[in-house]
């Protein structure tokens, strides 16, 4: 309802009536007064804010001021309006009433007269603006009422999604029933399928002690029948009904929580002390509710149960002896085993959430993880721990990766126990077959030898070459292995040159365009030229050997952030793709090679192992046709260069 100043529009044509009402009548008074000359004006004004009264003059000029006051009036019937005429006439009060006007003021005006018709015009406005409220409270009442059952509806429907805790939600949904129906208290209670009891679960206005304790047989209580009949009971104030030996009651509602299509508890309200009764609509309401509190139930079910699982998952990774780190698919971590930590060198402190790079120290495990690494294939760390781990990232759709790391100390041992005993054999055998191989070229020089003699002679030479070259190939791997190379700066110009010239003659047998690439100058790096020419001959080498004539083989060399990279490509015979990470092992010779193919299978081995020892990286990449070794070297720093070594 407005408040301050009562607002009085004075609707007159004659200037001398508006001073008179207006400076000497309605002056100091506690009106706000404001003044239309035209009915224009007054349609207007009222259309505006509403004045709280209106005093009508005659001799409008733009039209006549009863049919002015119809007008308003039928816009705003509660609008009190005074007639103020110029003259007396017989027919103005019959007017006046006829209209529905509050009064009539004729002149000469009296002051007084005046003020009390105001007065009266006011209060009969105020009688019905309060009528109106009165009326329209007693229709919206009952509207406010369903729209704060709903918000409340509403906020106990949110809090069941958001809220995980089943016992704040129960708690949450009996509030909301005892304040919805006006009830002196209310209960959930839940059956113990074990036992068969029910069990308080949440309450209000209980004593806490009767709550905590509160069992009951399920099937001898009103709450019993409710779960065997599904059906809400209602009990009033007519039949008070003793619910326990403590307890009476005078009104009460029980409505079933049901859960796939089993009850599972009671939802209830009572009143003990009043005797007002519960309606059908509180039953409603109730009923909706138990609906929030089967859901809040079922979702706790099956939060528990996911929790359950989690836990098992979370015993056979915690128990897994391979390391296991999961990532998110922001490079979060997720989870890292015990084993992984120990693998790592990562605390016991809380890794979720944090970024592998924050947590994880080690550069390899780093740059498979975040995808710069080319070899993912075959990656092997030594441990925080001091044991060898081989490395294995999988990506997860939707999840991220997950890497496992596998301790394979053990095979590292034996490998290099094999790898001594290779060295100490065919160290053994070198001088035994010299002499075999001199001996044996010194039989046709000390007599003559028959046809069929000279070519057994020439297979026995082939076959002695053949372990000569074996034997050569497995000691410098065992020598490369130990990494006991001299390091100098070296330009690695030459070095490709020298390969390649060594190879031309080679090439132009096989008709073979054998092409170098060199883009931009290339820098020095820290190694030895004997090793670099070494992987640079076995890879050449390799790409003539196993393409076709005619073919193309490319070397392609370059820098790019710090490193040098080096490509040799060729068209040949290529590697079949589940074979590709097998050709760096020891003796390993892909199956789509004629078993004729003169090799040892150790030339890739020796490569990669030279290529590491300089702390550089291989792979390779091959399709049907043709095959690519990439091989990057880091470029020498000479302030790290001694650090380094
Ligand atoms: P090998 O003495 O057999 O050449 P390597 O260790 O050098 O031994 O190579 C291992 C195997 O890898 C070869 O037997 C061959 O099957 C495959 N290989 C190596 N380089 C190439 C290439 N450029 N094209 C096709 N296959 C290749």
């Amino acid at each position: 309802m407005p408040t301050g100043k009562k607002r009085i529009l004075l609707v007159l044509a004659d200037e001398d009536t508006v001073r008179l009402l207006d400076k000497h009548i309605l002056a100091g008074t506690a009106y706000s007064v404001a003044v239309a000359r035209t009915c224009e004006e007054a349609r207007r004004a009222v259309g505006g804010v509403r004045p709280d009264l209106l005093v009508l003059g005659d001799g409008l000029p733009d039209g006549d001021h009863l049919e002015l006051a119809a007008d308003l009036l039928e816009r705003q019937p509660t609008l009190p309006i005074i007639l103020f005429s110029s003259s007396q006439s017989k027919s103005l009060p019959r007017q006046a009433i006829r209209l529905g006007l509050v009064d009539w003021i004729t002149p000469p005006v009296g002051v007084d007269d005046f003020q009390a018709a105001v007065q009266r015009g006011l209060s009969r406005s105020q009688h019905w603006q309060d009528w109106l409220h009165q009326e329209s409270t007693r229709y919206t009442g009952p509207l406010l009422q369903q729209v704060d059952e709903l918000q409340t509806l509403a906020r106990v429907g949110r809090s069941v999604t958001a809220e995980l805790e089943l016992d704040r939600v129960l708690s949450a949904v009996v509030d909301a029933a005892v304040t919805l129906t006006q009830a002196e208290e209310g209960s959930l209670l839940l059956l113990d399928e074990e036992s068969g009891d029910l069990t308080m679960r949440a309450a209000r206005n209980f004593k806490d002690e009767f709550v905590r304790t509160f069992r009951m047989k399920a099937n001898d209580s009103l709450a019993g029948q409710v779960l065997e009949s599904g059906e809400p009971l209602f009990i009033d104030s007519e039949n008070p009904l003793k619910l326990d030996t403590e307890y009476l009651v005078q009104s009460l509602i029980y409505v079933p929580i049901s859960a796939h299509g089993k009850t599972i508890g009671v939802l209830g309200v009572d009143n003990r002390q009043s005797s007002r009764g519960f309606e059908a609509r509180h039953a409603m309401l109730l009923t909706a509710l138990a609906d929030y509190a089967a859901v809040a139930i079922e979702n706790a079910r099956l939060f528990a149960e996911t929790e359950v699982e989690r836990g098992k998952l979370e015993k056979i990774l915690t128990h897994n002896t391979d390391g296991v780190v999961v990532t998110g698919l922001n490079d979060s971590l997720v989870l890292m085993n015990p084993a992984a930590r120990k693998a790592l060198g990562v605390d016991e402190s809380d890794i979720a959430g944090r970024l592998a790079a924050d947590v994880i120290g080690d550069r390899t495990v780093l740059q498979l993880m975040s995808g710069e690494s080319q070899n993912t294939s075959q990656v092997d760390i030594q441990g925080a721990d001091g044991r060898v781990y081989d490395l294995q990232l999988t990506a997860i759709a939707d999840i991220g990766a997950v890497l496992t790391l596998h301790d394979i100390s053990s095979l590292k041992e034996i490998d290099r126990l094999k790898s001594d005993f290779v060295n100490t054999v065919s160290h053994d055998l070198r001088s035994p077959l010299t002499a075999i191989l001199g001996y044996v070229e010194l039989v046709g020089r000390v007599g003559p030898v028959n046809e069929q003699q000279a070519e057994f002679i020439q297979r026995a030479i082939a076959s002695v070459k053949n372990i000569t070259e074996l034997i050569t190939d497995l000691l410098h791997l065992g020598r490369v292995e130990l990494g006991l190379d001299e390091f100098e700066t070296v330009a690695l110009l030459p070095i490709i040159r020298g390969t390649l010239e060594g190879f031309q003659p080679l090439a132009h047998e096989k008709s073979q365009s054998l092409k170098l690439d060199i883009l931009g100058n290339l820098p020095v790096v820290e190694g030895n030229p004997v090793r670099l020419r070494q992987v640079l001959d076995n890879l050449v080498g390799n790409a003539i050997k196993y393409t076709p004539a005619g073919g193309t083989v490319d070397i392609r060399a370059e820098v790019q952030e710090g490193q040098v990279i080096l490509r040799v490509s060729d068209t040949g015979v290529g590697i079949p793709p589940e074979e590709q990470s097998r050709v760096f092992e020891r003796f390993y010779r892909a199956t789509n090679v004629p078993r004729e193919t003169p090799g040892t299978g150790l030339g890739l081995a020796i490569t990669k192992q030279i290529v590491e020892n300089h702390g550089g990286r291989i792979w390779v990449e091959s399709a049907s046709t043709g095959t690519t070794f990439t091989v990057v070297l880091p470029v020498a720093q000479p302030e790290t260069k001694k650090a380094a070594r």
